[in-house]
């Protein structure tokens, strides 16, 4: 179905459902009372606030919802849904979205927000945990940038604030993880 206004908006009955589905979350509580948005710490960088999102899953906006930038500057702080007066777990939906968005290939103009959340996972798959130098030195190579920000990581480094080493205890456990949630997924 679609409506006409200033442009024509894809309604997607089907799409609301499948993020309902696999959220698990009952988006449809939602009563727009904006207090995930205004405790969000990446509103600012964000073209629609979680509360709009969480709009468009409810009416099928399909095109709107996948396609902001939204759902790539989430920090999935949980920030959004430890707030909601009607606890939907609002950082899950925007976990799903994100899936969804990946599974059918959908292209945004995310900047580089899709490869650092792609280099985010792998790092966190291999190493057990965030390693802060190898994901900012991956991002300035594969964006073309090798020496961004390097005289601010020297100086961090100085400080204590970035390690030079990954500090990694146990190495496979994280990868045993991912490996379960794929035989799940299946
Ligand atoms: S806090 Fe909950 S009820 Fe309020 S706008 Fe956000 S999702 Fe909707
Ligand atoms: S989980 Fe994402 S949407 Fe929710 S408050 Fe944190 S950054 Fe904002």
């Amino acid at each position: 179905m679609k409506i006409v206004g200033q442009k024509d908006v894809k309604l997607d009955k089907a799409f609301m459902e499948e993020v309902a589905k696999r959220s698990g979350e009952n988006v449809f509580l939602c009563y727009q009372c904006r207090k995930c948005a205004s405790g969000c710490p990446s509103r600012m960088f964000m073209d629609s606030t979680p509360t709009e999102l969480m709009r468009y899953v409810q009416l099928g906006m399909v095109d709107e919802a996948m396609k902001t930038n939204t759902i790539w500057y989430c920090l999935s702080c949980q920030t959004c849904s430890a707030r909601c007066p009607q606890d939907i777990d609002i950082a899950h939906v925007v976990d799903t979205i994100r899936i969804l968005v990946q599974e059918k290939g959908i292209k945004a103009d995310t900047k580089n927000m899709r490869l650092f959340n792609r280099l985010w996972m792998n790092i966190l798959k291999y190493a057990g945990r965030m390693y802060e130098l190898a994901l900012t030195g991956m991002l300035n190579v594969f964006t073309g940038r090798p020496f961004k920000d390097m005289s601010l990581g020297i100086k961090m480094m100085r400080k204590g604030k970035l390690k030079l080493l990954p500090s990694i205890r146990k190495p496979f456990a994280m990868m045993k993880m991912f490996s379960r949630a794929k035989r799940l997924k299946k």
